[in-house]
């Protein structure tokens, strides 16, 4: 999508010419990731009488989330001039795609920027009957979880609930996923089924866009992607999990990857503050808790640290009580990364314990690996480039001290 641009001397005309002609448009604010009640009271700033605001704000809804419109002018029964007023003033823009990358085993990575430059990587894994978007909800992250990649990127911001819903809806541009006018809509099949935040960034250290978000994608009269089908993975940050149960109702998943503190403390360093016992009792008490609606509790398989037969039995007993699923990751290694993901025959055995204790086919096979689209790989190109200039700046500077010191 290309950058908006302002020609000056057509805006004012009176306006000198400036060489080159354009300058950078003031950024538009974006409708996207608005609740109804939120979109009619944007429309009513603009200047729509509160009585027709409302009826436009589920015409636009609509619009955007069901049929799918990525401009006002698609938007035909909106009168020509209500849709003139509206792209003067707000933006439905899409996120610009940087890259796609399509894995050998169909997996799509999407490098996406952000209005202000910053960079963000949504995921889809196809698979049999299903098919699940891996969504960020921060710019890199907080949290500094000695396996992860996105866990060494240092520059991080919440993104907004307008950013979040729009990786959904450049996913189903780009899967192709609008009705196709006079079709039926009961006939089509759909592609994109789950939505997991178990991209980029913990989502409930970015609580209100996600709920926002959330709100929007789950809507049955919008994106309809349902609860059930909604999973919110966080590293542990107790004091957000009843609240996650309660404004969300989505699926949790837990980054568990260790039974004792002393090695949690090291993986997942937020477990220094939240200890093993006190997350274990918050999700006892998560709302919404049944056989029916289970929490994921995600572990990663790293050599020699956390894989043992007694580490398996440890998980199972320590789970015991809490209706649980256990995924078991391969870890996904990446450039620079300290540790080893297990050998095959150590996944097998500890996940046949863990079997054993009644939790089903608990090992997720890894996708995407080609293009580093994994879990914990995600990191953006950006982040990457800076520190590639970082470290030829290091170098430039080493070199002209080696030179400065021989001269002297
Ligand atoms: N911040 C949230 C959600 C994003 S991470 C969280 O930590 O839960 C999604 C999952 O990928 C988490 O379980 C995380 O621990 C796991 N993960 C991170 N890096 C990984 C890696 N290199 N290999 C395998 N899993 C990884
Ligand atoms: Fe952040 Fe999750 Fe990675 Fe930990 S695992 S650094 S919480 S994204």
């Amino acid at each position: 999508m290309p950058t908006q641009t302002l020609d000056i001397a057509r805006a004012n005309p009176n306006a000198p010419a400036i060489a080159g002609g354009t300058v950078s448009a003031p950024v538009r604010p974006s409708l996207i990731g608005l609740s109804r009640k939120k979109l009619a009271a944007a429309l009513q700033e603009a200047g729509i009488a509160e009585k027709e605001s409302r009826m436009r704000a589920s015409q636009l809804y609509n619009w955007l989330y069901v049929r799918g419109a990525t401009s006002f002018d698609q938007m035909t029964n909106i009168s020509k001039a209500v849709r003139t007023t509206l792209a003067e003033q707000f933006s439905v823009d899409r996120l610009e795609i940087v890259s796609e990358q399509i894995s050998t085993d169909g997996t799509r990575k999407w490098l996406l920027r952000l209005a202000d430059g910053n960079e963000v990587e949504t995921v889809f894994i196809p698979e049999p009957g299903r098919g699940t978007l891996c969504v960020s909800s921060q710019v890199g992250c907080t949290l500094t979880c000695t396996f992860c990649h996105t866990g060494t990127q240092r520059l991080v911001r919440n993104l907004t609930a307008g950013e979040i819903v729009a990786q959904v809806l450049t996913a189903r541009d780009s899967l192709g996923e609008w009705p196709q006018p006079n079709t039926p809509s009961a006939g089509q099949q759909r592609t994109l089924t789950n939505v997991v935040m178990m991209g980029m960034g913990e989502p409930l250290y970015n609580f209100d866009h996600v709920r926002d978000a959330l709100e929007v994608v789950s809507d049955g009269d919008g994106l309809s992607v349902s609860k059930r089908r909604i999973t919110l993975s966080t590293s542990g940050v107790v004091p957000e999990i009843a609240r996650c149960g309660d404004e969300m109702g989505v699926m949790l998943a837990i980054s568990l990857h260790a039974v004792r503190d002393d090695i949690r403390d090291v993986l997942v360093p937020i477990n220094k503050k939240y200890p093993i016992a006190e997350l274990l009792e918050a999700c006892r008490n998560y709302p919404g808790l049944s056989n029916a609606r289970r929490i994921t509790f995600e572990y990663v398989m790293l050599k020699g640290v956390n894989d043992s037969d007694a580490d398996a039995r440890a998980l199972v007993k320590l789970l015991k009580g809490i209706p649980a699923k256990i995924n078991l990751i391969p870890f996904n290694p990446w450039p620079g990364s300290a540790y080893e993901c297990s050998d095959w025959d150590r996944i097998e055995a500890f996940a046949e314990i863990v079997n054993r204790a009644g939790y089903a086919s608990p090992v997720r096979t890894p996708r995407g690996r080609d293009i580093l689209a994994a879990c914990g790989q995600l990191k953006s190109e950006s982040e990457k480039e800076r520190a590639s200039v970082r470290l030829a700046r290091a170098r430039t500077e080493a070199q002209e001290a080696a030179a400065a010191a021989s001269d002297a």
